[in-house]
Order: structure tokens, then C-alpha cells, then sequence
């Protein structure tokens, strides 16, 4: 795994953002590079002297400097497209396979992360997740408009519940509909199954009432749903409800289950082995696609899929939490194929080099 938060020293009285440079000047905000080792770094900034202890490359990064936890939190690696906001750690759902089980305490980042925008590298992609980031919605869409007039080449990806959009927030998701996408999920055709899945009696029904006004407002949509021992079999049903109703979607994105979280101790109750059938997969993708609708299949190795659907599988584990197997040194799919989760059992890892 690519460690996001690393060990670090500063004397500085509070937390700060900064972008780290090469040697030389450093501009506003900015820390320039003063001197490197194997396994550490020391730099220079408006803040001080301040050192990071990791042998990763840290030339462009934008780092929150912890000094009382004596940490640094890569915010955003500079040769990374996988750089994510923890928004909040709130939710207002309880989904069984939830991959970041929510906490009652919310610490508020807005400002930390409004300035490591500002110091982002042209053209970034930055994730914006939670929790359900729509729980702080003003200080979000602020943070978007923000974003917009500052720095119009940032693109943000933002996974939200769907669960708290209202007829008065058209005129935000219009004013951020061109630099965002949001990833929103949907479990089942059936009102009764989502509902369980989220542990939220009501979900459908508000998910559809949010959707409305997100199509109002424009927003460009990726409709997300996991893979579950309660859906798979629904899936075809599913993706005609898609094709019939919400065609306006940018795209569908079927998941394999991530075992962390709450899945991890059910993962048993929960996780369908796509490998041993793909049949209900496979019927999804034909419907969706003679809709029109675009479909991509997230978490899935490219040898797990059939070679006729193969070509869905997308590359979607970020960096920073994914891994191989030993045999896939020898496969020549390996750079457009996700592999695995960090945290899958190596003893489950089957692998067939294309
Ligand atoms: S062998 Fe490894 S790299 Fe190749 S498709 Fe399978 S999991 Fe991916």
C-alpha cells in the first residue's frame, strides 16, 4: 500500500497546508526542498522548517502538516489521479457492506481543503466522499463554487447517498454541474431491497425525489451499485428500471464488494462470487447497454470476467490501496486491470495471466 499519512516533525503552532517544491524559491505556500535522504526530507516554507519521514517522491504533493500529531497527510499526490477529500465521517445510512462505517463527530476540513485546491497541479481530479458529504451541503456546494471560479480545470468526483437533495439546491448543482460528477448509489429495482441494504426505511423513495432535482439541476450522474448476495439476482431488473427511467445517467458502475468496513466481518452473508456465475452480470450489461447506457464494472480482476465483457472491467482500485498477485508479473493486461483490494486475502487471490 502507498502510505498517505507519514511521520513528520514542525514546530509550527497549528496544522497548515503547503505544497512541497524542488530546491529553490518557493512561492505562497509553497515549501521548497532543502535537503533529501533515503527515507527523509526536510523543507522550507512560510511555516518553517519541517521534516517528512518516507522514501515515497513528495515533489508536488500537497501535504496538511500536523505538528501536534506529528504527522503529514498527502492531500494530493502530484502523480496520482487517485486524490480523495474525506468530507465527513456522518452518514445518515447504515449500509450492511459500508467500506468507511460512519462516526457520530464530524471534523470540519472545508478550510484545509479549499486551500489544497488552490495548490492543486493543473487539470486534477479530485474525489470528494464521506460519510455522506451532502450532510454539509451549504459548506459544500460553497466549496464547489469556490473551486469553480478559482480554479476551473479541477474536476470533482463526489460520492453522495443521494438522500438530501431538495427543489432549493437546483440552482448549486446547475452552478457545478460542468467540473463534477457525482456517484450515487442504487442497490435494487425493488423499494423493499435497497431499503435493507441501506438500513434506511424510505431510501428509495427519497432517492428518487433527489434524483428529480438533480436532473433539474443537470448534474451529471454515475449510478453505483455493489455487488450483494440480496441483488445479484435482480440486477437485469435493475438495469430496466435504469433503461427506463434514468437514462439520462452518465454512467452505471456495477462493484465488487470491498471486505473492510462492515463487510469485512460479513463478508460471507454478503460477497457473490462474480467468477463462479456472471450470468445475472452479464444479462444487466446486454439490457443496459441496448438502452444506451453506459456500464463499467469496478473491482473485478480482468481475468474474473468473461472475455466477451471483458472490456466493462475497468482499472478502478485507486493506487494507494491496490495490489497483485505474484503471477500477474507475467500478464499483459496488467496495467488497465484493477488486481485487488490491499486488504483481499492473499489465500483468495486467483489469477489467470491474459
Ligand atoms: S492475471 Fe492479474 S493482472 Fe492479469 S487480469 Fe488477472 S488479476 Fe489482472
Amino acid at each position: 500500500m502507498i502510505p498517505l499519512l507519514v511521520p513528520a516533525s514542525s514546530d509550527a503552532p497549528a496544522r497548515f497546508v503547503t505544497r512541497l517544491v524542488g530546491a529553490g524559491a518557493a512561492g505562497q505556500r509553497e515549501s521548497a526542498l532543502i535537503e533529501r535522504s533515503s527515507d527523509a526530507a526536510l523543507f522550507a516554507g512560510e511555516n518553517g522548517l519541517f521534516s517528512i519521514t518516507t522514501d515515497q517522491p513528495l515533489i508536488g504533493d500537497v501535504v496538511c502538516i500536523d505538528p501536534a500529531r506529528r504527522t503529514a497527510e498527502r492531500l494530493i499526490r502530484a502523480n496520482s489521479p487517485h486524490n480523495t477529500f474525506l468530507i465527513t465521517e456522518q452518514c445518515d445510512q447504515l449500509c450492511v457492506m459500508c467500506s468507511q462505517p460512519p462516526k457520530k463527530r464530524h471534523d470540519d476540513r472545508f478550510e484545509e481543503y479549499r486551500q489544497a485546491i488552490r495548490l492543486a497541479p493543473e487539470g486534477a481530479v479530485i474525489g470528494l466522499s464521506g460519510g455522506e458529504p451532502t450532510l454539509h451541503k451549504t459548506a459544500l456546494f460553497g466549496l464547489l463554487a469556490e473551486a469553480k471560479a478559482d480554479r476551473p480545470d479541477i474536476f470533482f468526483h463526489i460520492l453522495s447517498n443521494g438522500q438530501h437533495f431538495e427543489a432549493d439546491d437546483i440552482p448549486d448543482i446547475r452552478a457545478s454541474a460542468a467540473n463534477s460528477l457525482w456517484g450515487i448509489p442504487l442497490y435494487s429495482h425493488h423499494a423493499g431491497t435497497h431499503d435493507a441494504i441501506v438500513a434506511k426505511p424510505g431510501a428509495y423513495d427519497r432517492l428518487f425525489d433527489s434524483l428529480a432535482h438533480c436532473l433539474s439541476g443537470g448534474m451529471r450522474i454515475e449510478l453505483r451499485t455493489v455487488l450483494l448476495q440480496a441483488n445479484m439476482c435482480q440486477l437485469p431488473e435493475l438495469a430496466r428500471l435504469i433503461g427506463n427511467h434514468l437514462g439520462f445517467l452518465s454512467q452505471w458502475s456495477i462493484m465488487q464488494l470491498e471486505n473492510i468496513g462492515f463487510a469485512k466481518n460479513r463478508f460471507g452473508a454478503l460477497y457473490v462470487d462474480h467468477g463462479l456465475d456472471f450470468a445475472p452480470i452479464a444479462n444487466a450489461i446486454d439490457v443496459a447497454t441496448l438502452f444506451g447506457i453506459r456500464v463499467s464494472l469496478f473491482n473485478m480482476p480482468r481475468c474474473s470476467v468473461p472475455t466477451a465483457y471483458r472490456s466493462y472491467a475497468a482499472n478502478s482500485i485507486s493506487d494507494w490501496k491496490r495490489k497483485y498477485a505474484p503471477a500477474c508479473e507475467t500478464c499483459s493486461d496488467q496495467p488497465s486491470c484493477p488486481g485487488f483490494f490491499a486488504w483481499y486475502p492473499d489465500s483468495h487471490m486467483r489469477v489467470t495471466p491474459l
